[in-house]
């Protein structure tokens, strides 16, 4: 894509941002209410805490290990993708927000685009370098000039797709993730805005907000193991399925395989910008995967302010429809749930 080309889908989207907003329902204050976080009742067995950070960022926290995702707060304006100023990460908001990193084993990518991997280097570079960063190829290209090599994991070789393929990746013998090969929705019409791979290291960090090419998509599936007495034996404390981006069904789904070991989803991490831009979504990924329970993340405008206190729901999101959506194949019962930024709540142990 030339820079001209991309001034001007970048100009189109916002102007398209910017009508939308001014037709935001009068009453969206009420969803307020949906956004808070809650906390379960008691578990029966050693919760699992999951933190909203805002975009398509997670923290989740099981026993001693944590693992990030997409981690995201310095939610540069919008004048500034338009102006193509280079976009830079604001380490005072991220300290302000970072949950604790003491036990993080890893940050995951799910793409390229700035919303999703320019505070990665940030981060990373305040984790121990045993703690490694892991996304597509590309993703590994495009952080390159930040983040030593040598912790850049690129998963292209490693993802499943619904048919066949994958391989599970231990991150320590007791967290391990399976990449998927996935997509990204268009922004508008069949357009995926800086969609392109980066195929070599990169050696300047990148700049503008058409230099953080998207790359290929991935999703994850985070299995967080339980030791058995007998060493052998690990079982599967929690399964939580992680889309941070939404796309056309059924790409991104998990491998048939892996839906076979009988292991159910406990969570699924489900991305809600665009939902209505792609096929089937998502009501086809959660008849297939079924998840106890459903987290909505990437809700928010992420061109605001990072902020816990407020937040404005994306242009065109309608949560009554894609509650709808969500109930439609999971029913009532499972708990579908909108956070506020920097909010989090204990997933409980299965009964
Ligand atoms: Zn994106």
């Amino acid at each position: 894509m030339t820079k001209i080309r991309g001034i001007l889908l970048l100009t189109v989207l916002c102007a398209g941002i910017l009508a939308c907003a001014r037709d935001l329902p009068a009453d969206w204050r009420s969803l307020q209410r949906l956004l808070q976080a809650e906390t379960l009742s008691q578990p029966a067995s050693p919760p699992l805490t999951v933190q909203f950070l805002g975009a398509g960022g997670i923290y989740l926290h099981y026993r001693e290990q944590s693992l990030l995702g997409d981690p995201f707060f310095s939610n540069p304006p919008i004048s500034q993708w338009i102006m193509l100023r280079d976009l830079k990460s604001r380490p005072d908001v991220i300290d302000a927000h970072l949950p604790p990193l003491d036990q993080v084993q890893a940050i995951l990518v799910g793409h390229g685009h700035f919303d999703h991997a320019m505070d990665v280097p940030y981060i990373a570079q305040k984790l121990p370098a045993s703690v490694k960063v892991f996304g597509s190829d590309s993703t590994r290209n495009l952080l390159a000039p930040e983040v030593p090599l040598e912790r850049l994991v690129g998963l292209d070789g490693k993802m499943a797709q619904q048919q066949a393929g994958g391989e599970w990746v231990y991150l320590t013998p007791t967290l391990r993730i399976l990449p998927i090969y996935s997509e990204h929705a268009p922004h508008f019409g069949d357009t995926v805005l800086v969609s392109g791979n980066i195929p070599h290291p990169l050696h300047e960090r990148a700049g503008d907000a058409l230099d953080w090419k998207a790359g290929v998509n991935l999703n994850y599936v985070i299995d967080f193991l339980q030791p058995g007495t007998d060493s052998a034996v690990t079982t599967v404390a929690y399964r939580l399925f992680y889309q941070s981006s939404s796309s056309n069904a059924p790409i991104g789904y998990p491998p048939r395989w892996l839906l076979e070991d009988g292991v159910p989803f406990d969570l699924a991490l489900v991305c809600a910008a665009n939902y209505n831009h792609v096929r089937d979504y998502p009501q086809g990924l959660l008849a297939y995967i079924k998840p106890r329970e459903v987290l909505l993340i990437h809700w928010e405008q992420f061109w605001d302010d990072y902020s816990t206190e407020t937040a404005t729901p994306m242009p065109g999101m309608d949560f009554a429809d894609l509650e709808q959506r969500i109930r439609s194949v999971l029913g009532n019962e499972v708990p579908v749930r909108v956070p506020n930024r920097g909010s989090s709540f204990e997933l409980g142990g299965r009964s």
